[in-house]
Formats: structure tokens, sequence, C-alpha cells
């Protein structure tokens, strides 16, 4: 479904190559961690992933067709469709309520407000935060904004939903909220159509790697 062929990635012309020729398929309904030292460029193989970067040499393949290669307006209509991400440290935008923030991507996307509400409410709820539906980020502490983000990341029921460090600030109690969250995203529970989902999660927590059903390392 998701996969990476060739894959070789500079910043700059002649700078450092990032993965050397990676070729990998993450495997739907499981959660791949992607792991290495910091610098390796776990965050830019997300970015590549999520079609944000373009590769140098090599492409990335969804659902068997190369994407990576389409023009911008192709990726950005892809990207809102098929994709959810949970950014590293996701500042949520104080101002707005929880229930809004998380259907944000989803009226991004072309959802009616009414649809995205229904859909934002459902994932709040699984997630345990349907109390917090109408507070602001201020109100909230740092693991249940997390969950906020992956609320936030699933709300227009992607195939690929790719996690920067989603549990880079959270207690292991929090951590575990969120990976279980992640986890069942996969078999498509969360889902309407039931479809299996690829989950790639960056980190190098290593309660996360424990965890995954995959491993790759950079
Ligand atoms: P990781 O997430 O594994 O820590 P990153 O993907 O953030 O690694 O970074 C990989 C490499 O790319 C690092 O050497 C980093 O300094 C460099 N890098 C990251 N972002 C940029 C950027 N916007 N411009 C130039 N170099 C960058
Ligand atoms: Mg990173």
């Amino acid at each position: 479904m998701l996969a990476v062929e060739d894959l070789s990635f500079a910043y700059t012309r002649g700078g450092e190559e990032l993965f050397g020729g990676l070729s990998h398929a993450f495997t739907p309904g499981r959660v791949t961690a992607v792991t290495g030292p910091s610098g390796r460029g776990k965050s830019t193989l997300l970015y590549v992933l999520g079609l944000m970067l373009t590769p140098t040499r090599g492409r990335v393949l969804l659902e068997g067709g190369p994407v990576s290669e389409a023009s911008d307006s192709t990726r950005s209509r892809v990207r809102a469709a098929r994709f959810g991400f949970v950014f590293q440290d996701a500042a949520l935008d104080p101002s707005r309520r929880v229930l809004d923030s998380v259907i944000e991507p989803a009226l991004y996307a072309g959802w009616s407000r009414k649809a995205a509400r229904a859909r934002g409410r459902v994932l709040l709820e699984q997630l345990g935060m349907a109390a917090r539906a109408d507070h602001r980020p201020g109100e909230i502490s740092g693991g249940q904004g997390q969950r906020v983000a992956v609320c936030r990341a699933l709300v227009t029921d992607p195939v690929v939903v790719l996690a920067d460090e989603p549990t880079g600030n959270l207690d292991r109690h929090n951590a575990e909220g969120v990976l279980r969250a992640l986890s069942a995203a996969t078999d498509g529970a969360t889902g309407e159509g039931g479809r299996a989902r690829t989950v790639v999660i960056a980190t190098h927590d290593p309660f996360v790697l424990e965890h995954a059903d995959e491993v790759l390392a950079l």
C-alpha cells in the first residue's frame, strides 16, 4: 500500500544524503516504528512519505502508484484525503476549542461541518476525551493534548497515519494511551470502512519500539 523505492533525500544539492537508497514496503494493518539515532532522518522520512518533501532519488508509492512525482496540487489533494499526521510536539491552536482543532483537517478535505463534528466527537469519545470537546488547549494536560492530536490525525479516516515522536514528552501512562489509539487505528476499528490502515511512528521511545509490530531502523 505505502512503499518507498530506492529512496534518497538531501536538503541541499550536494549535501548530506539521507536514507541511502532505501526500499521498504509498510504493511497495512501494522504499526511500523521508524527508529535510529537523532539526525538520521526519521522526521524527514515522514515528510517524504507524507508528500511534503520530494525525494532526491527514488519514489514513494501509494496503492501501487507513484505519488511523489505528482504535481503539487495532486500531492496536496492526496495528502488531505489519504494521510493523517501527528506532528512532533503538536501545538494545538490555543484559541480554539478541542473539537474545532480535531475537525480542522476534515473541513480542509472538504467535509461538511456537521459530518466533521460528528466524526470528531466519536474519536474524542474513543480516546476518552469527550468531556474535553469544548475545552481550550490551556485547560488540558500534555498527554491529553497528544490524544487530541491523534484524533486530529484520524478525523478524515486516512489510510496512512504518520506520527513523529508522538510519545516524546509523555509519561508511561499517557504514552500507553497514545500508542493504544494508534494501534487501534490500524485495524480500522476507529474508521468507517473498517479498512486496515498503515501507521508509521518515528520514535526512539523503547516502550513504542517494544510494542510496534515492525521496526524499520535507519
Ligand atoms: P531525526 O528526526 O532522525 O532526528 P531529521 O529528519 O530531523 O532527523 O534530520 C535529518 C538530518 O537533516 C539532520 O542532519 C538535520 O540536521 C537535517 N535537517 C533537518 N531538517 C532540515 C532542514 N529543514 N534543512 C536542512 N537540513 C535539515
Ligand atoms: Mg525527528
